[in-house]
């Protein structure tokens, strides 16, 4: 039997029986899904309070990110949108990269399940995305050792691959899940990518039940549109697992449906699968909500809110599969006709 470490949980912000969760509503169409959410929490009666961060995207410093830290560690727990970094000060990297790296969210985790009622380009997949979250491309060691020369630093660690392999198998022995894919480009990249598949070579020794097999990341992207429903569990470096994200998400229904976690032994962040700005929507009512509402429900089981979380996700689905979708899958509605038939499916199974 494999050796876990045990980490010591630490407690969530839960005060006279309610959750406090921090909120980064972030850029874009972030504050409008925020504000979707707060409605129909608020009309559900969900116990959570939240407490809410602006993270100012021209600031030439990290304050504000500092601050949104703080708030994580000591809540434990956040909902959150695509944080922008416009500043062009050195120093200031992606604020996005910056949190997950800071809480240490090693695994970002994606269980990509087809909606019936969606219109989209392939049916009846449920595939699981475990990308590493803070390493491999997004190391953000980059720069100019000679004019017209950049040099980018990918770094693959055994340490972390083996993390996130471990989540991987764990995952799979829990759900009953039967086969997990590594996903990389070894026979290029023989020793940073090497060292991920040979991590998850080694763990999958402890998985006996549970079949490890490999795919080239080329040969993946068109496997996955030809015949997504070979994959069971994808185990991906980060960059890899960014791209087969968006693949899948395009598959099942486009950025708007599908929503992430952003695990570490300490801390989650939940929010939307594909971590879009949408900022060229922003505002006009059409931006798809469901996203960022199945990351509110994923939060909520998480937090242990099982009977809230059951009622908002079956508003969900009577909603989309009534027909009622914003246009970016195929439909008619608003965003706030999209919302209001929510609320009116809640107030149906509450009453
Ligand atoms: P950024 O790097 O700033 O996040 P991006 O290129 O990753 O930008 P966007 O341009 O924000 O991503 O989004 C990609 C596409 O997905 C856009 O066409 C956008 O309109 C669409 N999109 C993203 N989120 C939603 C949503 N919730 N509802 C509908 N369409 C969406």
């Amino acid at each position: 039997t494999p050796t876990i470490k045990k980490v010591m949980p630490i407690p969530k912000a839960h005060y006279g029986g309610r959750h406090t969760v921090t909120l980064l509503p972030g850029a874009g169409i972030g504050p409008e899904l925020m504000g979707y959410v707060k409605e129909i929490f608020k009309y559900a009666g969900v116990p959570v309070d939240f407490e809410e961060i602006d993270i100012d995207p021209n600031a030439d410093n990290n304050d504000d990110l500092n601050y949104a830290i703080t708030s994580i560690r000591r809540n434990g727990v956040a909902l959150k949108g695509n944080i922008e970094t416009r500043s062009k000060e050195v120093g200031v990297l992606s604020r996005n990269v910056a949190l997950r790296n800071q809480l240490d969210l090693y695994v970002n985790a994606l269980h990509c399940v087809s909606y019936p009622g969606v219109n989209s380009r392939q049916k009846n997949i449920d595939v699981v995305i475990v990308r590493q979250n803070t390493e491999g491309e997004y190391a953000m060691l980059e720069h100019e050792s000679v004019g017209g020369v950049v040099e980018s630093m990918k770094v693959i660690t055994k340490s972390n691959s083996e993390r996130v392999a471990r989540y991987a198998f764990e995952y799979a022995r829990r759900n009953n899940r039967k086969k997990v894919t590594t996903i990389h480009k070894a026979n290029i990249m023989k020793l940073s990518d090497g060292l991920f598949l040979e991590t998850s070579r080694r763990v999958a020794k402890d998985y006996p039940e549970i079949i490890l097999n490999d795919m080239i990341i080329d040969n993946t992207c068109m496997q996955l549109v030809s015949n997504p429903h070979q994959f069971d569990i994808m185990l991906t470096t980060n960059l890899y697992g960014a791209i087969v994200s968006n693949v899948i998400c395009g598959l099942l229904g486009g950025a708007g449906l599908l929503a992430g976690k952003n695990y570490g032994d300490h801390f989650t962040i939940f929010e939307p699968a594909t971590r879009n700005t949408g900022a060229s929507i922003a505002g006009k009512n059409i931006a798809n909500p469901i996203a960022m509402l199945n990351a509110a429900v994923d939060m909520l089981r998480h937090l242990g809110h099982k009977n809230h979380a059951v009622i908002i996700q079956s508003a969900i689905n009577k909603t989309i599969n009534a027909g009622i979708q914003t246009k970016d899958l195929g439909g008619t509605a608003t965003s706030r006709e999209v919302i209001d038939n929510i609320l009116k499916c809640i107030k149906t199974a509450q009453s």
